[in-house]
């Protein structure tokens, strides 16, 4: 059974919206910053023409939203997709606030996206694509209005094509523009696995309420691009048993465990992990419903709803994908009793690595992978803490409890900045 017919129209932008009415509600947030806090502050709608390869013009619709400016420059990725919608980016923009917010780093969200299909796009097409949106979007970014970041499709390469076109523009290099680029450009060390070491520090630490220990914990990881790779290899390497893995194309299972690092040559060859001989065949969909002790679903939006919600048998969910749980599937797993740990906190790792290459960047002064591990650490388990504690107090689930401390956050600088009329 798939997703009911609501949920698929619901597009990610009313889960978040319901979700924070949800926690506005229990916070008894006064209707005009509900208001205020509820839509975004700008959207950027851009139509690139980009010259392809057979010769030919092609126009490229790209979005960019700025939900919140309150708390500092927003920040948020772009991602390259051909199912990409201004409503999408509008969801992921707010979820951009309301992450930064739980990990307590000094910014505000948003979110870009262009429509196309990078799998059809050669280097070259790809990287006309990103310059020409860096530079359709230009008057809004920067170190101090908006950081760009990578998010699905989107990697190091193109982010240094943006940090290049937006420092060609003021003639001069700012490296701070953009965060997620290669080392030896102003990256972090760390970024790279940021995201998916995040996961694992919030999943140990979801593990220890639980008086368990990595050692045999069994992981299911749904996607293997940049989150779910990472994630699935630092796991493995800590002690945990992945014992199934699955991307688009196929997915693969071994209850004694499957060997990550010979999985990770294999997708890097096949550019999948379907056909990978170290384990059974199974249907990527199938994957979610498998026996595991964790489950972590790293590739899109609204994967777990309320058709298999109920066949979920993971007892601890750890979304490192923005979005992948539809508010129908949030109550099928609280009243299973199932352990979430919500995305604007699990996967806010990324986020949280990309403030310290910003930081960095800014100083000219570079740490050492320790360094940034052990900060990432700090603030993540300081975060998980945070939200058990006021999900605990406010008797909500982890998901809302997180919603409430970061509407509560945002909402204290509103008040005290207040409105410029
Ligand atoms: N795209 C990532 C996210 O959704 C990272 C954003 C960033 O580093 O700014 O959290």
């Amino acid at each position: 059974m798939g997703a009911t017919d609501a949920e698929k129209e619901q597009s990610v932008y009313e889960s978040t919206a319901a979700r924070f009415d949800a926690a506005a509600d229990k916070l008894k947030l006064d209707d005009g910053l509900r208001k205020y806090m509820r839509c975004p502050n700008r959207e950027i709608i851009v139509h690139i023409p980009v010259e392809m390869d057979r010769g030919e013009l092609d126009i490229f619709d790209g979005y960019r939203v700025q939900h919140s400016l309150a708390r500092g420059p927003s920040k948020g990725g772009i991602r390259f997709a051909p199912n990409v919608t201004l409503d999408e980016i509008r969801g992921l923009a707010a979820e951009m606030t309301w992450k930064c917010a739980v990990v307590n780093i000094p910014f505000g969200g948003a979110k870009g996206g262009v429509v196309c299909d990078p799998e059809k796009l050669s280097r070259g097409e790809l990287e006309r694509i990103t310059r020409r949106y860096t530079a359709e979007i230009l008057d809004y970014i920067g170190p101090e209005r908006d950081v760009p970041a990578p998010d699905m499709n989107t990697d190091e390469q193109i982010m240094a094509w943006m940090m290049d076109t937006y420092s060609m523009h003021v003639r001069h290099t700012v490296t701070a523009s953009v965060t997620g680029k290669p080392l030896d450009l102003g990256g972090s060390r760390g970024r790279r696995e940021a995201t998916g070491r995040g996961c694992m520090i919030v999943c140990d630490q979801a593990l220890k309420r639980f008086g368990r220990t990595r050692d045999g914990t069994r992981v299911i990881v749904q996607g293997f691009g940049n989150v779910g790779s990472q994630a699935a290899r630092l796991m493995h390497e800590a002690g945990y048993k992945i014992v199934g893995v699955a991307d688009v194309h196929g997915g693969v299972v071994n209850s004694r465990g499957l060997d990550v690092h010979a999985l990770l040559d294999h997708s890097r060859e096949a550019k999948t992990v379907k056909g990978f001989a170290g384990g059974e065949p199974i249907d990527p969909e199938e994957i979610l419903e498998q026996e595991c002790d964790v489950l972590l679903p790293a590739a899109t939006e609204n994967v777990i709803h309320g058709g298999n919600a109920a066949r979920v048998k993971a007892s601890i969910l750890v979304e490192g994908a923005n979005s992948p749980t539809t508010p129908h599937a949030d109550e099928i797993l609280f009243d299973r009793g199932v352990f979430v740990v919500p995305d604007i906190l699990a996967n806010a790792g990324g986020v949280t690595v990309s403030y310290f290459e910003w930081v960095q960047d800014r100083q000219g002064y570079f740490w050492s992978e320790n360094d940034v591990n052990r900060r990432l650490r700090r603030i993540q388990v300081a975060a998980f803490d945070d939200i058990v504690r006021y999900g605990k107090n406010h008797k909500v689930n982890n998901r809302i409890a997180a919603y409430m401390l970061a509407i509560d956050r945002v909402a204290f600088s509103l008040r005290h900045r207040g409105i410029y009329a």
